[in-house]
């Protein structure tokens, strides 16, 4: 037990549907703390987190907040989905009342040594990977974090030895700043702009994703992509011990590819692990993807054995770049997560085959420009839907100039665009859902509009 929480009204803001306010919110009750719950949203929407909660003692405040449980709490618990300017905060911190967030709370308490990995893109499978070859040695590994799981229902089972992977979200980082603290292992995939809807500029979102490793001592590492254009320059700011990895080039200290071998070199050692021909996850961004991992997982323990295992076995996550079924020689693929331009120009060259895009969504403030680019020159067609599909189309058109392809298509609907989409096969093509935006606008989520696109691909 932590007695810290005992008998004190705790309030936690935003209970949301991706396990962080479920997870703090049944450990707060499990030591004895008097918590409120309350969220914007209704309880039916909210449906599948209540139900995780059921039977323990939480007053429910939803579809609005109230003051009363800003002003009369020991500590607000904000979802780091909360915007920062929220009224509500403003009360709590007006009425002295302290704010943390769960993710804040898991490295408080936590015994295990955290690996912890951000980035714009390829976060959730650089750890679900992490964790994957970890599992193959004998040091018990926990997963959790952005990616969708609290570990703080956890917490009393970890113990020091043991090693923690978790996901981190900008919006995490941000707040993880405040109480001085950085993981032993960080790992960053990439940085591109991304949810510039919510954070004020670019600076404000790199600076957030920074703290991952700004408060990291001489003693911890971190581990940086070369082939990144911004993480390259982060070298001078780490604390830490920084290795590198590369699907390009070859490299002193990290990881990198030569011939069949993923080669790992720390402190003048190289180990290699002839495992490539056996990576099952299609594209160049998922080699970079499994060089971090291997790296990160290296430095915890893994050896050769492990992560060769572990690559030949891993076969990817559902909506990234999943690939669902072969009609009469068509392949198709479910990549509804890649909700950032650079997500869906990894997507699009993966593939030596022609390719047709489903692509377009919910407008978060991405910029299109070179997404447009590699589609003008990539694809074979282009079929564009929702918010962005006129800003899309009209940058395509621009650099495409008088080239006959690709051709670009603007429907009504989702199923019109699968229907149009089918109707440009060939045999030997690949019908490609990669929307480069989120899909807010017409879907409650992309696992939604994933599943939507798979039913389609199902029923052919
Ligand atoms: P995140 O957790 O950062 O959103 P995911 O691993 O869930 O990342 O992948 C999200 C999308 O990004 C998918 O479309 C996936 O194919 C793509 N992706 C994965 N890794 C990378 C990477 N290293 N660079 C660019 N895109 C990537």
């Amino acid at each position: 037990m932590y007695n810290e929480f005992k008998n004190k009204k705790i309030t936690v803001m935003g209970l949301g549907l991706f396990g962080g306010g479920v997870g703090i919110a049944q450990f707060l009750a499990r030591q004895g703390a008097c918590v409120t719950v309350t969220d914007l949203r209704s309880a039916t929407e909210l449906s599948p987190s209540i139900k995780q909660l059921e039977g323990l003692p939480i007053s429910y405040k939803l579809g609005g907040h109230h003051e009363e449980d800003f002003i009369n709490a020991d500590l607000v618990i904000v979802n780091p989905a909360v915007p920062k300017d929220s009224k509500f905060i403003q009360i709590a911190r007006n009425n002295n009342v302290a704010t943390d967030t769960e993710i804040n709370i898991f490295f408080k308490l936590c015994p295990a040594p955290i690996i912890g990995i951000t980035g714009s893109n390829g976060k959730s499978t650089t750890t679900t990977f992490t964790g994957e070859i970890l599992q193959q040695t004998q040091r018990r590994t926990w997963v959790g974090g952005n990616i969708g799981k609290s570990l703080l229902t956890h917490l009393e089972e970890i113990k020091s030895h043991e090693i923690v992977v978790l996901e981190l979200s900008s919006f995490q980082l941000k707040e993880l700043y405040n109480i001085k603290r950085s993981p032993h292992i960080s790992v960053l995939t990439n940085i591109s702009p991304n949810h510039l809807d919510r954070h004020p500029n670019i600076e404000d979102y790199i600076q957030a994703k920074k703290s991952i490793i700004l408060h990291q001592k001489q003693d911890d590492y971190t581990i940086l992509n070369y082939d990144d254009h911004e993480l390259r320059k982060w070298e001078k700011e780490c604390k830490g011990r920084v290795l590198w990895y590369s699907a390009k080039h070859t490299l002193a200290d990290g990881a990198f590819i030569k011939g069949n071998d993923i080669i790992i070199s720390v402190n003048g050692l190289n180990t290699a692990i002839p495992c490539v021909s056996g990576i099952k996850i299609p594209g160049i961004h998922n080699i970079q993807n499994i060089l971090a991992a291997s790296c990160a997982a290296y430095l915890a323990g893994a050896r050769e054995q492990h992560i060769a295992k572990a690559v030949t076995t891993f076969a990817g996550l559902e909506h990234r770049l999943e690939f669902v079924r072969e009609v009469n020689g068509v392949r198709y693929y479910d990549d509804s997560k890649a909700t950032t331009p650079e997500s869906a120009i990894a997507a699009v060259t993966a593939f030596q085959s022609p390719v047709i895009l489903i692509a377009g969504g919910y407008d978060k403030g991405s910029d299109f420009e070179e997404f447009a680019e590699v589609c003008a020159r990539n694809v074979k067609a282009i079929v564009l839907i929702g918010k962005t599909a006129k800003k899309i189309k009209e940058l395509i058109l621009k650099t495409k100039g008088t080239k006959e392809t690709p051709s670009i298509l603007t429907p009504e609907t989702f199923r019109e665009a699968f229907q149009q989409a089918n109707t440009m096969t060939k045999a030997g093509d690949v019908v490609l859902l990669s929307p480069a935006c989120a899909s807010y606008d017409m879907f409650l989520n992309y696992e939604e509009r994933g599943r939507q696109f798979k039913d389609m691909v199902h029923v052919l």
